[in-house]
């Protein structure tokens, strides 16, 4: 009753809408584990020599704050129309897939489908996005996204290598016709694979030996080209071809497939997913089943369930990172799933013959506005097209630049002076008029319907590419078109999945945090979504601004100097952070220098990333507390002194736990002159408490998708920026179409956009205005009571593997799940694959170490249900031990039967009763979360590969 007006507006605080537990409920969780306060706890937990001063931020803001702040930022860009193309172009979203996927807390917070039972939904739509990729593309393998294009097509000359039987050439081409961030990003990995560049154009590819070649079909001039006989000369003379497609052209067009291509990619972004100033969106990326397991990036497959019912889980994942390290096929962890799914969703919706509509629309407006430009006397560039037209403007260029911007239009500006334009699905009758007075400068009408006559009696491209074969004849593409139908199949799909809707994902490692509600509504404004990454730097400047702004924020919070957000992943940060401390050791004449010391439990990125910045890995042990193992790592220091590149640290370490000697490991790096790279995938047990820069730590990725509030999308989008001390800044990547300021001038780029995956920022943005630097170090301590009160409460239970200073963890902690399974056969998988009987998705598995599982809460987790989370984990551990004194039969029981589904009521034929089995916790019989598939097989899926769309009459 007698609260000032401040503690009043307390319940406007975001602070206490973040954070789970409340006041009471913190206390008891203190009392518990024996501290007085929060700040006793940080001080038994974080060394004292490592703990930081306050950070220098703003203090926080409320939700409506916050959002009334970003909306100035949003105000100062300017949403005209472009017309710029180049791989992004204006798109519908159709409004049913915006709001019930894009807008979807059930679609956008679930995780990468590691736990397939309760993942049906999205591998089911990632399954059709591989299977309209394998339509459009003429191939019969296809992955389930890559970051995006340019990356896409480093991806594919890296394979090329791999597979080509021209060993002996080191040569790649490259048509100097392809859009010029994608030559970017492959000029920066050829670099460091040490491959040599061709350029030439697309037809003369033949001329050269190489090991592989990459051209773009249509070309960035509009040119669509018969690549027909070239390819077939490239293949006689050994070479991997890889073709990179725009996607809506290949609903008209012959598929490259077809046409022989080994490799066919590209950006889906044009299927209804929003520019958002370039990213995220998804790459697709297909080949022949031949090269399955040369292939980059994730796949998934069909397999059965231990009822034989068909199911999906991700195939063939010995290729990939986690497993293979840096024998991986790529580095990529975090690749693009929702976007991914949005674009398959914008083919379901569409259907083929939506899409066709689509494709043929756009491209008789662009024959109409040809016929008109070239009836005015104009020359146009390029004597074939699909949507893209290219103009010797001459010396009416300015004039035409100038008519564009008074018309709020964007169009392509190249550097020999010639002027283009892509049209696109938004593209209407009056803005082709538009477009034609802006550049002929005529304002007089256009007879729309007899150039429209004349384009169509003239051949925009050859006869022979017009596609014959169908595509998208799957029946998912031919059913779903009314709204209604859609919105019960996206519901349909999205109620087989677990997300954080439903309950925590305490997965160590992955910080599946609260992504809050206006924290994501800034995304779909269309002042951040409808913005070409190429417009105008004074149509950007909000944009521009919001990200200085976060940059300056992340330098603050991890003690570096400089932050950039282009790379797209947190895999893509190691590898522009390694390119850094690569550039600077050249710069220092110690290029010599590539040796990367990596502990025994890092991350499968690392190595992988050190790999493709052509470093060589040298594992450290880690001592049976899961630190390194300091002598060790001096011995081998010394032993690599002259040409040590980097050691790749995780902190808190992998283990979960604040090693003691992280400064004395950095200064042992430093002596031996490497540098130090800290992955910052842990940053959420330092912000606020510690920093990698007070460490002595000289470059860290971040994961804005787990520390800083972007939703995980059940497996992307990403987003990894790096900071750095001020020595690597000249090093930070740069891009060759949008020149950015404070690093090298002729650095290459990372990732095909020069901000990434900026679309998404505005969350972490957010997410950092709103909790302000009190909030963002309460955050930290309060992940870290979560963290410790589970652990404590759990250790009763179970042995914990590792913990640091008076027993405490950091952020998370590792179940030893491994005496238990030697006791009693019961094993890590029957436990994560029970947790699902009791509603909750497992936590990490057999990371860092095989048999146990890791568990991260978050500071986001309310009190209840971390309760409700150790109540399962006690109630399964009183189930192993009935399974232990032969109460319960081994090999089957609960646990090695879980999960159980519905299907198991029909016909239950188990010695234990359905109570037992399928509700296990008291209230489930009201509402519970079923699996919608049994324990899936995925030797079965390996065995039998299968990644496309079942037939609906296999569905058994
Ligand atoms: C998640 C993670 C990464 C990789 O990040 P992605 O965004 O998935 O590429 C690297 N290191 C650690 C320790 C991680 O947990």
């Amino acid at each position: 009753m007698n609260k000032t007006l401040n503690q009043l507006s307390g319940s406007q605080e975001f602070i206490q809408r973040h954070v789970g537990p409340d006041a009471d409920e913190t206390q008891k969780m203190l009392d518990y584990l024996g501290v007085s306060s929060l700040d006793e706890l940080i001080e038994q937990t974080v060394p004292n020599k490592i703990r930081r001063e306050e950070m220098n931020l703003p203090s926080s803001r409320s939700e409506q704050q916050a959002l009334e702040d970003i909306g100035v930022y949003a105000s100062e860009n300017k949403v005209y129309r472009s017309f710029i193309g180049m791989g992004y172009y204006h798109t519908k979203t159709p409004t049913v897939i915006l709001r019930n996927v894009l807008e979807n807390p059930g679609w956008y917070t679930a995780y990468t489908p590691y736990q397939p039972e309760i993942a049906q939904g999205r591998l089911e739509a990632i399954l059709t996005y591989q299977q309209m990729t394998m339509d459009l593309t003429g191939l019969d393998l296809a992955s389930a996204s890559l970051l995006d294009e340019a990356t896409a097509a480093a991806e594919a000359m890296a394979m090329a290598k791999r597979v080509s039987k021209n060993k002996k050439s080191n040569q790649f081409f490259v048509d100097e016709d392809a859009f010029p961030q994608t030559i970017d990003v492959i000029k920066t990995r050829a670099a460091h694979y040490g491959f040599e560049l061709i350029f030439g154009k697309a037809k003369d590819a033949a001329n050269h030996d190489v090991f592989g070649a990459f051209v773009q079909y249509t070309n960035r001039y509009g040119e669509v080209i018969d690549l027909q006989e070239v390819i077939s000369q490239l293949q006689a003379n050994k070479a991997i071809v890889a073709v990179a497609a725009d996607i809506m052209s290949l609903v008209m067009l012959k598929a490259p497939g077809e046409m022989g291509a080994d490799i066919v990619l590209g950006s889906s972004q044009r299927f209804g997913v929003p520019m958002g100033f370039g990213g995220p969106h998804a790459a697709f990326f297909a080949t022949s089943e031949k090269h399955k397991r040369a292939m980059p990036g994730r796949i998934i497959g069909v397999s059965i369930d231990s009822n034989e019912r068909q199911a999906y889980r991700m195939a063939m994942q010995t290729r990939e990172q986690h497993i293979r390290r840096e024998k991986a096929t790529s580095n990529i962890c975090t690749a693009q799933v929702l976007l991914a799914n949005i674009a398959a969703f914008y083919a379901v919706y569409h259907g083929p013959q939506g899409l066709k509509d689509i494709a043929h629309r756009i491209h008789r407006l662009t024959g109409i506005l040809a016929h008109a430009l070239q009836e005015k006397g104009l020359q146009l560039v390029n004597k074939s097209y699909f949507d893209t037209l290219t103009i010797d403007a001459g010396d009416q260029r300015d004039e035409i630049i100038a008519r564009a911007a008074e018309a709020k239009i964007n169009l392509r500006v190249d550097d020999n002076g010639q002027i283009g334009l892509s049209l696109d699905e938004v593209t209407t009758e009056q803005e082709v008029q538009k477009l034609y007075s802006v550049i002929s400068g005529d304002d007089s009408g256009l007879d729309l319907v007899s150039l429209d006559e004349k384009a169509r009696a003239h051949e925009s491209f050859e006869k022979g590419l017009l596609r014959e074969k169908d595509i998208l004849t799957h029946a998912t593409f031919n059913t779903h078109h009314s709204e209604t139908e859609m919105l019960r199949y996206l519901k349909h799909l999205e109620n087989k999945d677990l997300s954080l809707a439903h309950a925590m994902i305490p997965l160590g490692s992955c910080t599946m945090k609260l992504n809050s509600t206006s924290e994501m509504l800034p995304v779909t404004w269309k002042e951040f979504g409808h913005i070409h990454p190429f417009a105008p730097a004074s149509q950007t400047m909000g944009y521009q601004k919001m990200i200085e702004e976060l940059e300056s924020w992340l330098a603050e919070i991890t003690g570096y100097d400089a932050v950039t957000v282009q790379p797209n992943s947190g895999a893509q940060g190691e590898y522009a952070g390694l390119l850094a401390i690569r550039g600077y050791h050249e710069s220092i004449g110690e290029g010599h220098r590539n040796i990367c010391l990596i502990p025994s439990s890092a991350h499968g990125t690392n190595p992988a990333s050190a790999q493709m910045a052509n470093m060589k890995v040298v594992i450290v042990n880690c001592d049976d507390k899961g630190n390194i193992d300091f002598e060790d790592l001096k011995a081998k220091a010394e032993e690599v002194s002259e040409n040590l590149s980097c050691l790749m640290v995780t902190y808190p370490s992998t283990h979960g736990v604040f090693e003691e000697t992280i400064k004395d490991i950095c200064s042992l790096i430093h002596e031996h002159g490497g540098q130090v790279y800290m992955d910052g995938a842990n940053m959420n047990a330092q912000v606020g408490i510690t920093s990698p820069g007070l460490m002595g730590s000289d470059v860290s990725h971040l994961n804005l998708h787990k520390t800083f509030a972007i939703p995980h999308g059940g497996g992307g989008p990403g987003v990894g920026p790096i900071g750095v001390k001020s020595h690597l800044k000249p090093f930070l990547p740069n891009h060759a179409v949008r020149k950015l300021q404070g690093t090298g001038e002729n650095n290459g780029a990372v990732s095909a956009a020069p901000y990434g995956s900026a679309g998404v920022l505005p969350i972490s943005w957010m997410y950092c205005a709103m909790l302000g630097k009190e909030g963002l170090t309460h955050s930290t301590k309060m992940a870290l009571l979560n963290a410790n009160y589970l652990t404590k409460r759990l250790s009763e239970y179970y042995p914990i593997l590792f913990t640091g200073r008076n027993d405490k963890v950091a952020h998370e902690c590792i179940v030893d799940l491994r005496p238990l399974k030697a006791e009693t056969g019961i094993t890590e998988v029957d436990i994560a694959k029970r947790l699902m009987d009791y509603g909750f998705h497992a936590p990490t598995m057999s990371f860092p170490v095989a048999g146990t599982l890791m568990i991260e809460p978050t500071e986001s987790e309310p009190f209840c249900e971390i309760e409700r989370f150790a109540e399962a984990m006690i109630s399964i551990k009183k189930e192993i031990e009935k399974v232990a004194s032969g109460e319960w039969e081994k090999g089957n029981n609960p646990l090695t039967n879980a999960p159980h589904t519905q299907f198991d009521l029909l016909n239950w034929n188990k010695p234990y009763s359905i109570q037992e089995g399928a509700y296990p916790v008291q209230g489930q019989q009201d509402n519970k979360f079923w699996p919608t598939v049994n324990r899936i097989d995925d030797v079965y899926g390996d065995r039998n590969l299968l990644c496309s769309c079942p037939s609906p009459e296999d569905y058994r």
